[in-house]
């Protein structure tokens, strides 16, 4: 089996060659911690955890880098006093680190409630200063960077000028670039418009502020992945993630410094997730076209009818490829909902079927199955394998009504592989798993009371916490490590 995977620096589909045999380092750019993830923001982090799953599942062993991104990250227009975190912190008065832990928090929350797997180290940028201020210096002794007024700033003239390729990811045209850039990050302090900033002097209200070389300042955005992504991969790493509208500048600039750093292309492969629109308008707080995930799952907007289930949400994403726009409605949800909810009943109406050894069957499992993992190889294919999901569905539901057979092996076969494509690989929950992680949630509230009240010896409240809950069934079971329950 081939894995191929569509390059966005070569824009074709390529046979995927890991650098070490069976391994995989992949980084994809993580979110900017100064509010709230936007349902957009969670398809990008979604199509990557697929991504990551899928390849797990082919049997790579993948080292999964996903930063967070804590310190300044200038906004569009480029002006330092429009930093993210300090505009927040003026708005909620509240600490930079208070800013950044907050939407650290609810960020995982989130991914943790559409089952996206955590990844194997998260880096954040005001953990790695002097991994920036390093490379910061390496990047000015190698002729590629220069300080002016206590920044310092890339010189892409001067990289274009070895032979090296400004604009190779997102294919633009250096001098195109050049006419079209509007100074307005740097005020003079720049060679070139289009240099960009890999140190920036702290203005005096700029709260989050490090000592460097060149004064009191903070690290520039792309510098903060170059130097991330190659001190937990190497300097030269297989796939590189991120939303397709990192891909310039940020990618761009990423690119530039591993090469003028370490003479040699940092990232093999390439990979960007498409946007999210909702009523076909691109999802961005900016335009407020946007919904929190929470909004969605609670039903509490003005966009959609009804709330959906979290698992639903998911399954809806990954109906459309990672490269494709997916646009989200309320016509979108509700057709999604109802795929999901047969695709779960064929799981549980497959417990029940009895094979039969004797008859043929219309139904191929082993080309079934290769047809799948034809889609999931095929770039990731999640809509073409969740139609060959469909496909095995319409024959089960066949087997339930007795107008096809299976024999014994090929049932065992068929339950273990859709168990490994639903739920490994798609990620997707029994929406009853979920219920399961509420009650024991509740259960866990109910034996925290009844522990307060037997230290305050209101002894009638906790026996009455412990028979009531008996009468529904529930056993709490007293032990040296604290009360566990056992549903009877
Ligand atoms: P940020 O926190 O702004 O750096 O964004 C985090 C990730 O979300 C980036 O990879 C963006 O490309 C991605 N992103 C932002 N808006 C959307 C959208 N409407 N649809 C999909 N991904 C998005
Ligand atoms: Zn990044």
């Amino acid at each position: 089996m081939q894995l191929k995977i569509y390059n966005s620096l070569t824009g074709e589909k390529e046979i995927f060659k890991p650098i070490l045999d069976g391994n995989v380092g992949m980084y994809v750019c993580g979110p900017t911690v100064y509010s709230n993830v936007h349902l957009g923001n969670v398809r990008t982090f979604l199509s990557f955890d697929f991504i990551y799953r899928s390849l797990t599942h082919l049997g790579y062993k993948v080292r999964y880098v996903r930063n967070i991104t804590d310190a300044g990250h200038l906004t569009d227009d480029g002006d330092v006093n429009n930093d993210r975190f300090v505009k927040q912190t003026r708005l909620e008065k509240l600490e930079p680190m208070e800013i950044v832990q907050k939407y650290t928090v609810d960020f995982h929350k989130v991914l943790e409630m559409f089952n996206l797997l955590p990844p194997n180290i998260e880096p954040t940028a005001t953990g790695h200063i002097v991994e920036q201020i390093e490379l910061t210096q390496k990047l000015i002794e190698r002729g590629f960077a220069y300080e002016s007024n206590g920044s310092v700033y890339f010189d892409v003239l001067e990289y274009n000028r070895r032979g090296l390729n400004y604009g190779e990811l997102s294919k633009r045209n250096i001098e195109e670039l050049f006419a079209n850039t509007r100074d307005l990050d740097g005020q003079g302090e720049k060679k070139n418009p289009q240099d960009f900033a890999l140190w920036k002097k702290a203005s005096p209200a700029h709260i989050m502020r490090w000592n460097s070389p060149w004064g009191e300042g903070f690290p520039g955005w792309h510098l903060e992945c170059t130097a991330m992504s190659t001190k937990y991969l190497g300097e030269t790493f297989d796939i590189h993630g991120g939303g397709m509208d990192l891909k310039f500048p940020h990618h761009e600039c990423e690119i530039a410094q591993g090469k003028a750093c370490n003479d040699t292309a940092p990232v093999n492969y390439w990979m960007h997730a498409n946007m999210l629109t909702m009523n076909s308008q691109r999802m961005s707080k900016s335009t407020g076209n946007y919904i929190l995930p929470m909004q969605l799952v609670t039903g509490e907007n003005d966009f959609f009818e009804k709330p959906f289930h979290p698992a639903i949400v998911r399954f809806c994403f990954l109906q459309a490829h990672y490269r494709s726009v997916l646009d989200i409605s309320n016509d979108a949800m509700l057709a999604s909902e109802k795929g999901f909810i047969r695709l779960m009943e064929a799981v549980k109406v497959l417990q029940s079927v009895t094979p039969n050894d004797e008859k043929q069957s219309g139904f191929s499992l082993e080309e079934w199955k290769n047809k799948a993992y034809d889609a999931l190889t095929d770039d990731f294919n999640s809509p073409v394998l969740i139609a060959h999901l469909f496909e095995a569905v319409k024959y089960i539901f066949a087997l339930k009504d007795g107008k096809e057979t299976i024999s014994k092996n090929d049932l065992e076969g068929l339950k273990s592989t859709l168990n490994a494509l639903i739920f490994d690989v798609l990620g997707l929950q029994t929406i009853e798993e979920n219920n399961n992680e509420k009650l024991d949630q509740t259960l866990k509230v109910l034996i925290e009371l009844r522990n307060q009240a037997r230290k305050s010896k209101n002894f009638e409240l906790s026996d009455q916490i412990r028979d009531r809950l008996l009468a529904e069934g529930i056993e709490l079971k007293d032990g040296r490590d604290g009360t566990t329950y056992v549903l009877n």
